[in-house]
């Protein structure tokens, strides 16, 4: 049910680049994760979630001193009354491997499967389908390095869109190769940019003394015009990445699942290696990426963990949200009112708020809390969208009944008291039935 609401009258505002999350989007979240986590669950995933803030050592050794979140300051960093550096969790991955570590999960038979749905924060500068709090559902796939389990990741997120109704998705997906690959298209660009330097915008100047790679991920018309004329990535794969990736080419091309390949696909942080994919939608403005995810072998190491190879994704919430908006796909999710209860005297509104904690069971059951006249309480149960009204007043009260009616047809009951539940019951069967019969 859609409700009114006032003009503004507060005194404060919410901070830029966040979100109150209101009824409505709250039954279109219920929907997303609860599709994602049958979807997750079904294949073997359990859920950990990590805590909102971690010392931030986490977070730096993690994504690396190069990558944008620690460059640009993206992180919301702090220090406790004991000055401790803490960092609330600008991305899911690098808590998550934490916890698999610090509660030594590496010993459950692989792959384990860990997935995971909260907010995350992040200091950017808000745009379209760009916020400092935003919500992710994150899955990290641990224990193989075998292409398969890339290809799985993928086909996972992918259902999950699927599943949902998201029709406009782009799969992309390209190859960072191994560290040495990196190293050695690194090592390439900074030779073939550095003279083109005066050529590129301030911010991919910088990006070329840090992390060259990150040049080509600019969105500036003067960077892409120069990086047109380089090599990419995946002209760079070693033999092993490269017999990899084609790999996991075979697999989703086998399984059906269109994609597209990314010879310029980087990732923004220095943990991935190998595999990395991106689905993109292209009504929902500049930031097109639903997701992100790649393979990250090493990273469980440098955390102070067992060599465990790894692959893994999050995509967000909100810009999910958004494109399924924008294909009218948004699912709805609120649920009616099976029963709206009406005291009719001042005895009956603890009579029916009684009666309405044991017929919860049964469905969503509200009630008036004084007394109404039969006409304003049935006007107030369509109001609220009940599917049944139910009437007790003085003459109720002495047959031991309740007054049923019906509120699409009018049609009406008399029902005794002992038998409500029976017949909320009997009533969800026989509308389930017409449901299935409709469809
Ligand atoms: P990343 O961790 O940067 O690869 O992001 C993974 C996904 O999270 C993206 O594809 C988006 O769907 C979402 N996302 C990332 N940053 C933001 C942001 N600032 N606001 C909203 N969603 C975001």
């Amino acid at each position: 049910m859609k409700l009114q609401a006032a003009k503004n009258h507060s005194r404060f505002a919410r901070v830029k680049g966040t979100h109150d999350t209101l009824p409505e989007a709250h039954a279109q979240w219920a929907r997303i994760a609860a599709v994602a986590k049958q979807v997750l669950e079904r294949a073997g995933a359990v859920q950990l979630t990590p805590p909102i803030f971690e010392y931030s050592e986490v977070f730096t050794k993690s994504v690396g001193e190069s990558a944008d979140l620690v460059v640009q300051k993206e992180m919301y960093t702090f220090f406790d009354a004991g000055a401790r550096s803490l960092t609330l969790r600008p991305e899911f991955t690098a808590g998550v491997l934490r916890a698999f570590i610090e509660h030594g999960l590496y010993v459950w038979p692989s792959p384990i499967k860990l997935w995971s749905i909260g907010p995350v924060f992040r200091a950017e500068k808000p745009q379209r389908g760009r916020f400092r709090q935003f919500h992710q559902v994150n899955c990290e796939l641990l224990g193989l390095d075998a292409p398969l389990l890339d290809a799985e990741a993928i086909t996972l997120l992918y259902q999950i869109f699927s599943e949902l109704g998201l029709r406009g998705l782009v799969v992309k997906l390209g190859s960072v190769g191994d560290p040495e690959d990196r190293q050695a298209y690194n090592h390439y660009l900074r030779e073939a940019l550095t003279p083109l330097a005066d050529r590129l915008s301030e911010a991919s100047r910088e990006r070329l003394r840090l992390n060259p790679m990150r040049v080509l991920d600019s969105k500036s018309a003067e960077d892409q015009a120069v990086v047109a004329s380089l090599k990419r990535p995946l002209d760079f794969l070693g033999e092993a990445a490269k017999v990899h990736f084609a790999q996991v080419q075979a697999y989703l091309s086998d399984w059906q699942l269109p994609f597209e390949l990314e010879p310029n696909m980087v990732r923004g942080l220095d943990y991935y290696r190998r595999t990395a994919f991106e689905f993109h939608h292209g009504a929902i403005g500049a930031q097109s990426a639903l997701c992100g995810g790649g393979r990250y072998d090493g990273l469980v190491e440098q955390l102070g963990g067992p060599p465990t190879p790894g692959v893994g994704w999050a995509f967000g919430l909100e810009r999910l949200l958004d494109a399924l908006q924008q294909e009218g796909a948004l699912p709805t999710g609120s649920v009616r009112p099976l029963l709206y209860l009406i005291p009719m005297d001042e005895e009956a509104v603890g009579e029916v708020a009684k009666a309405a904690f044991t017929l919860r069971r049964h469905g969503v059951v509200l009630h008036a809390y004084a007394p109404r006249n039969p006409g304003k309480g049935l006007k107030e149960a369509d109001r609220a969208g009940a599917v049944l009204a139910a009437l007790r007043g003085s003459r109720e009260r002495a047959h031991g009944s309740y007054q049923i009616k019906e509120l699409a047809s009018g049609a009406q009951f008399e029902v005794p008291e002992g038998e409500l539940a029976a017949f909320l019951r009997g009533h969800q069967a026989r509308d389930h039935e017409a449901n299935t019969l409709l469809r």
